[in-house]
């Protein structure tokens, strides 16, 4: 019997993880630290270690090195199971020697399951409607089968549709994303106006169109009206890109989906179709995530990401929480709410 050992300081994740390996028919066992997990080796050869990033104590990129250290354990695969997303971080994990690879296209992981037809890759589908295309097209072309999707399309109207039930957030209107917009067309916020009185503007990205569409949104509360409207024709159809569409509906179902911070919301995930099963990570990994690691003790994220709170207005913010040692997951992408006030101090003033 192959065996796993798993490393992670949160028991939940630990429990989780080895009941689904020990259902799978691996035998399983536990590290609560890397500290742990190094004591453990001294007597145990797995087959396959799962590790944590954070950790108090040592971290999983401190620990992957020390495994390496170890002669009988060299080449052992080692797997992260993280909720870090910062490339640096993936770059260091790689570095220690966990095969994580950046690819910059969805046919790039196509490609490096062709040339390496022995090894087993998952491409982590990640981002919004802009992105999911892409996942589709590359899932419906009949790709190599030592390649599976670990999908987690998120769905934009969904969200906003949230916000409006959050009592006290004062919204006066909504600036609609153009690039989510360029794909799903203007249909999706058609609600806004017309159940929810929101005027609702779609708009581009440079510094003129942002302007423009705070404009129109003013224009309709002082016209006492509420509309949809396309400050960005140039890119947005009204009927959205109808290919990328028709490829999203004949990959996916929608259904629904955790958001970081947020909980579950209905009809806001996509999900592989039943006859792309083959492709389904989740299905062919055995991926069940029972409860996500997304807010940890003291982190003001899920009010930040709603707008509830101001970054600066949470206790960590600059203290325990920067960019160089980020608590919650508003502080680890680049366009995270705390890591823009970080970077832009001019802003909190
Ligand atoms: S500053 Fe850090 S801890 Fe506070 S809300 Fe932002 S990400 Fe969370």
């Amino acid at each position: 019997m192959k065996k796993v050992l798993c490393v992670d300081d949160s028991n939940t994740v630990l429990l989780s993880v080895t009941s689904i390996l020990a259902k799978a028919g691996y035998e399983a066992d536990k590290a609560i630290s890397a500290e742990d997990a190094l004591t453990k080796l001294n007597n145990l050869k797995p087959d396959l270690i799962i590790t944590d990033l954070n950790m108090p104590g040592m971290n999983g990129i401190e620990f992957i090195r020390k495994v390496r250290e170890l002669p009988p354990l060299r080449f052992v695969p080692i797997l992260f199971l993280t909720t870090e997303s910062q490339q640096a971080r993936r770059e260091e994990a790689k570095a220690a020697g966990a095969d994580v690879r950046i690819v910059y296209a969805t046919s790039d992981a196509v490609q490096m399951a062709k040339q390496e037809p022995n090894k087993q890759f998952t491409f982590f589908a990640v981002g919004f409607e802009t992105t999911a295309p892409s996942t589709a097209v590359e899932v419906l072309a009949n790709p190599p089968k030592n390649l599976s999707f670990l999908v987690s399309h998120r769905l934009i109207p969904p969200a906003m549709e949230l916000l409006l039930g959050v009592g006290d957030l004062q919204i006066d209107g909504f600036i609609a994303p153009g690039h989510v917009s360029a794909i799903i067309g203007l249909k999706p916020y058609e609600l806004f106006p017309r159940v929810y009185r929101m005027p609702t503007v779609v708009a581009g990205f440079e510094p003129l169109d942002v302007l423009m569409s705070i404009y129109m949104i003013v224009k309709q509360q002082v016209d006492g009206t509420a509309k949809l409207e396309n400050e960005y024709p140039r890119v947005v159809k009204p009927e959205g890109n109808v290919k990328a569409l028709e490829m999203m509906k004949s990959a996916f179902i929608v259904t629904a989906g955790n958001w970081r911070g947020i909980g579950r919301l209905p009809d806001s995930a996509l999900q592989l179709r039943e006859q792309l099963a083959d492709y389904d990570a989740r299905i062919k990994h055995d991926v069940h995530v029972e409860q996500g690691k997304d807010i940890l003790l003291g982190c003001e994220c899920h009010l930040v990401i709603i707008g509830k709170i101001k970054p600066n207005q949470c206790p960590m913010f600059l203290t325990a929480c920067t960019p160089e040692k980020p608590v919650g997951a508003c502080m680890v992408s680049s366009e995270g709410t705390c890591r823009v006030w970080a970077k832009n101090v001019v802003i909190q003033a």
